[in-house]
């Protein structure tokens, strides 16, 4: 949380409409856009010019949420998002904690631009860039946090039933629907309060996951049949290559969750997904564990990427099959059990 310093400085500047941009993590998913938003309704309210400035789109899942028709997108739209951001007095950035999370394009742009930020994040190891740095890990979600946020600023008399559906959509997609390790008692105490301010949770929740489409679900399918596991490493893998993804049509957002299968199984507790991108020339790897195996170091170590310690994630340029052999062969190195 803020020092009673930080909280004066940013009550003050927020004193007066200031033009405002909001950035969450490059492929945002429900914590990233549903903080951004919630930021933005609140900001709004405040009579600040705000804008939301994605690094990409965001997927089909999350697009109802309330003005994400607003959202600007910075690898579509470089103009009107350069410019907006050039204006700009205070930047906040939800979500993540380094430049290069806003992707290549963006995160090299950040990186020159000298503005006021100010990080809301939940993830380990946060870089030195911003003004205010509220950076807790603990918290399950950035949206948890950013609850925690308005309240330190007094305004949670600004949370509409709008910031509280957004907010709302990041702690249950961060929490698994609230069965993750750091769902607390704040965090039910805080989703009690947005149920409270009418949230409509069943029907959050029915918009969030009971919108699979029948390739998606076959996609699943052939992820679930491509299931390796290792039983001496406790680690179970799954792959998808290009030609799956293209089989079934894949739209961003497909994926999202197939990981956590392997984690399902009996005495597992490292499950892994390779998604090959045949675009973006790389593998995208997503790591999740359950107890003490520490997914954001392995992640970090051998994969450039990060995370969290029981979900990270992380990118290959090698081949899908020398990418899948890497974690075979680091497994037995570090001889993990
Ligand atoms: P996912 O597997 O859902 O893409 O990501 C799981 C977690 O790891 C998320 O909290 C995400 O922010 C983090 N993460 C995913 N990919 C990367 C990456 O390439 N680098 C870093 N530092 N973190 C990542
Ligand atoms: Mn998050």
């Amino acid at each position: 949380m803020m020092n009673t310093n930080e909280v004066a400085f940013l009550s003050n500047i927020l004193k007066t409409p200031k033009q405002i941009a909001i950035i969450p993590h490059r492929n945002p998913d429900g914590d990233a856009l549903g903080s951004s938003l919630g930021l933005y309704h609140v900001l709004k309210q405040l009579n600040h010019q705000v804008k939301v400035v994605s690094p990409n789109d965001f997927p089909e899942f999350i697009s109802w949420l309330p003005d994400a028709n607003e959202v600007i997108v910075f690898e579509k739209n470089y103009d009107d998002c350069s410019s907006f951001l050039q204006g700009c007095d205070l930047v906040f950035t939800l979500d993540f904690n380094a430049f290069h999370r806003a992707g290549d394009q963006m995160g090299s742009y950040l990186e020159k631009l000298r503005k006021t930020f100010i990080m809301i994040d939940h993830h380990q190891m946060p870089e030195n860039y911003a003004e205010i740095t509220v950076s807790d890990t603990s918290y399950g979600s950035t949206c948890e946090l950013l609850y925690n946020f308005i309240e330190q600023l007094n305004l949670s008399h600004l949370i509409t039933k709008d910031v509280a559906t957004c907010i709302y959509t990041g702690i249950v997609t961060d929490s698994g629907s609230f069965k993750f390790v750091k769902t607390t008692g704040n965090t039910h105490r805080v989703v009690a309060k947005l149920i409270d301010l009418g949230v409509d949770n069943p029907k959050v929740h029915s918009q969030l996951f009971n919108t699979t489409s029948f390739n998606q679900l076959q996609l699943l399918g052939r992820a679930l049949q491509n299931l390796k596991v290792l039983y001496n490493h406790s680690a179970a893998y799954t792959y998808l290559s290009q030609t799956d993804l293209d089989e079934f049509n894949y739209q961003k957002g497909d994926t999202e969750g197939i990981v956590n299968y392997g984690l399902s199984l009996k005495g597992i507790n490292l499950a892994a997904i390779f998604i090959e991108n045949k675009e973006e020339g790389m593998i995208k790897i997503s790591f999740r564990s359950e107890g003490d195996f520490d997914v954001n170091n392995f992640a970090r170590n051998y994969f450039n990427g990060g995370g969290h310690i029981n979900a990270a994630g992380g990118k290959s340029f090698d081949s899908l099959s020398d990418a899948i052999s890497k974690f075979e062969t680091v497994l037995t190195t570090i001889n993990k059990q």
